[in-house]
């Protein structure tokens, strides 16, 4: 599994990861399980997911070592005044020492909290509970802010991004702040993206399928993608990516399917 280095020393991100939402709650510990004898080293959880017990027991009775295992998780929008509290709530959900990854979930800016979430978010950092720290769905104006009133710039911010809505100008902004990308939605939820002619024609000529072709494209574009599957053939699918390239040409089409378009909510209104 390829790895990405973070802004914060030494912390390496495997750059797919597997992703949990709407995974429900009985059924995340298998999940998680069978994502990680598929080959995956890398969890994406949240609070708001309601799976973090089932996330946290796969990790714990996976025979592989904590250290080899990247779980991510992050604060909701109702706990940015509680963030330190909500945090110790996630972690013993989780049933671990500490997370690799603790991510604000969405910058809520009506609530003008996130700046307060995010000095207590340091000390968590500092205190070696969370290897890195990060936002999610913070644009650029909500980023600057960050970087302005705080300490440490995020490692990662964690948005939406699939052909369908290529996120240009975040990427550049985060490439020019030493910030990751995490692509949220990588397969723009399946239904739609996945069956455009152009992924069909790429899939004929590369032998893989449209999901995989659009898996490759994040891979290669430099980001960390976290596609969600419940289903274990898919699952190994999505991970299946690794021994193939898309040459310049590929990447081309894939680059121009983008429309600008939003499958999930808009981070500047969404509460
Ligand atoms: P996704 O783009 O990963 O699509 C998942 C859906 O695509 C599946 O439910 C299934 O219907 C389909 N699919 C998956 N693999 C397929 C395959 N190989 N072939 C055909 N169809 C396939 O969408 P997602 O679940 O919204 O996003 C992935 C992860 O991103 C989430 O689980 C979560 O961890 C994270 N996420 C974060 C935020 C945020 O606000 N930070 C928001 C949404 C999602």
């Amino acid at each position: 599994m390829n790895s990405l280095m973070l802004n914060t020393d030494g912390v390496q991100i495997p750059q797919l990861g597997y992703g949990v939402w709407q995974v429900p709650a009985d059924e995340a510990a298998q999940a998680v399980t069978t994502a990680l004898k598929a080959g995956y080293r890398h969890v994406d959880t949240a609070a708001a997911y309601g799976n973090e017990e089932g996330v946290g027991q796969a990790v714990r009775e996976s025979e592989l070592p904590r250290r080899k295992l990247f779980v991510t998780t992050k604060l909701w929008n109702a706990d940015h005044g509680r963030a330190e509290a909500a945090f110790d709530e996630s972690l013993a959900r989780l049933g671990l020492d500490y997370v690799d990854l603790f991510l604000i979930h969405w910058p809520v800016p009506q609530q003008d909290k996130y700046v307060q979430a995010w000095k207590a978010i340091e000390k968590i950092y500092r205190d070696g509970r969370a290897k890195a720290i990060g936002t999610s769905n913070f644009t650029i104006a909500h980023l600057t802010r960050l970087m302005n009133e705080t300490d440490i710039v995020p490692s990662i911010n964690q948005i939406e991004l699939h052909p369908y809505l290529q996120q240009r100008e975040m990427r550049a902004f985060h490439e020019a702040n030493g910030i990751l990308t995490e692509a949220w939605s990588p397969l723009g939820q399946g239904q739609g993206l996945l069956d455009d002619p152009a992924l069909a024609k790429l899939s004929d000529k590369c032998g893989k399928t449209p999901a995989q072709i659009v898996l490759r494209w994040h891979l290669q574009l430099g980001h960390v993608a976290i596609p969600k599957s419940a289903n274990p053939a898919r699952i190994a699918e999505n991970i299946g990516v690794f021994d193939f390239i898309l040459d310049a040409e590929d990447m081309a089409a894939i680059g121009a399917m983008n429309r600008g378009q939003r499958i999930g909510p808009d981070p500047d209104t969404f509460d």
